[in-house]
């Protein structure tokens, strides 16, 4: 999952951390306090260098830029800048900060979410007193973290979801045919009986040929009831069945299946306008698939504006080696992402949970 833009990641960590390690070895070590005043003459400019303060590590400027040619001593220094605080400048960090745009761009990511992870990094990079510790790549990556953190939101965490709202909770899928709606139906199916609920499946996609059937063979393989009716049907019809069938039988969920396209745009939003006030979903969930990238973002968030929804499921991440969609998504439409898909069997799905996608893009905990 996301290893074109993991491996570049690596990359970049590797460019920040030699220009703040470059950038704290040629700083002066400590801001030293102002001379006190004096009402002698200034005595002439003195030419050759000053002996260095008692415990002061760092030769004066001119020497330092010939000792910097004697490695022995360079990696003393780094040793000794570690231990102390860096101040950074934008400078220090712009060409590796350019670098992370392009890269995140190249991978999908949208640009107003680029921005922003830019952004964040610079703030807590920039301008402020930061000790590097014992390594510097812990800093970047602490800082990359905390910048992929504030934009991935926090997610959705379904099973705390059913917890806290009356039974049954109805869940209505929609999203474009052949993006995985189907598969994550019945994959969500099978997570929430493992997690120990109840559920039925409405059949509600009764406009492709071919789909109750699927729904159906999914559903049998995992044991799991689904209410159905003709091809060609209401699906309001359908889904208002399914949770009476929930309610007399005190099922914890209902998952209903829902067409992606009907003739046009109107009739979609009819129909799925009609499905709402006959079923009244508690979430509505968008799915696409990660790897459209780009793509998938603005037909989620145009999905949004125009029916509403409350979380997106982003199917195929485990085929979808940029990661920009999975980025940019809950930043862009300002709604969570509450699971991946990550292959086509039935165990194959993850909860949305930034800090584990921040850790297989990093690399596991700095
Ligand atoms: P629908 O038309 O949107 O309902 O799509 P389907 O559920 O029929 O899925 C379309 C194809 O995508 C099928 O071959 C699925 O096995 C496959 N698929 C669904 N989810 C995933 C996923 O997370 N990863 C991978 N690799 N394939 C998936």
């Amino acid at each position: 999952m996301f290893d074109s833009l993991k491996k570049k990641l690596q990359n970049i960590r590797t460019k920040f951390a030699s220009n703040i390690e470059e950038a704290a070895t040629v700083q002066p070590a400590v801001e030293q306090p102002a001379p006190p005043p004096t009402v002698e003459p200034a005595p002439p400019p003195v030419i050759t260098p000053a002996p260095p303060l008692p415990g002061e590590p760092l030769a004066p400027p001119a020497a330092r830029e010939e000792k910097r040619e004697d490695p022995t001593f360079f990696n003393r220094l780094k040793v000794l800048v570690r231990e102390r605080e860096v101040l950074l400048q934008e400078k220090d960090i712009e060409e590796p900060l350019m670098e992370l745009e392009m890269v995140l761009l190249e991978n999908d990511v949208a640009l107003p979410v680029t921005d922003e992870i830019i952004a964040r990094m610079k703030k807590d990079l920039v301008g402020r007193h930061r000790k590097i510790g014992t390594s510097v790549d812990d800093l970047v990556v602490a800082t990359l973290r905390s910048a992929l953190c504030g934009v991935l939101g926090d997610g959705l965490d379904l099973r705390d979801y059913i917890r806290e709202h009356e039974r049954p909770v109805k869940i209505l899928f929609t999203g474009v045919n052949g993006t995985g709606k189907t598969t994550t139906v019945a994959k969500v199916g099978h997570y929430l009986q493992k997690n120990g609920f109840t559920v039925v499946i409405g059949a509600g996609d009764t406009f492709r040929a071919g789909a109750i059937e699927q729904i159906r063979t999914h559903a049998d393989r995992l044991d799991i009831k689904v209410i159905q009716h003709q091809t060609g049907a209401d699906p309001s019809a359908v889904l208002f069945d399914a949770v009476q069938y929930a309610k007399a039988h005190e099922i914890d969920v209902v998952l209903a299946d829902t067409a992606g396209r009907f003739h046009n745009r109107a009739n979609l939003m009819n129909q799925l306008e009609k499905i709402r006030r006959v079923m009244k979903p508690d979430l509505v969930v968008y799915v696409d698939e990660a790897v459209a990238g780009n793509d998938a973002v603005i037909r989620a968030g145009e999905f949004n504006r125009a029916v509403g929804t409350d979380a997106v499921v982003l199917t195929k991440a485990d085929m979808d080696s940029k990661g920009g969609a999975a980025i940019s998504v809950a930043h862009t439409v300002g709604k969570p992402i509450l699971f991946l898909g990550t292959g086509q069997g039935y165990d194959d799905i993850m909860p949305f949970t930034p800090r584990i996608v921040v850790d297989e893009l990093l690399g596991g905990e700095a």
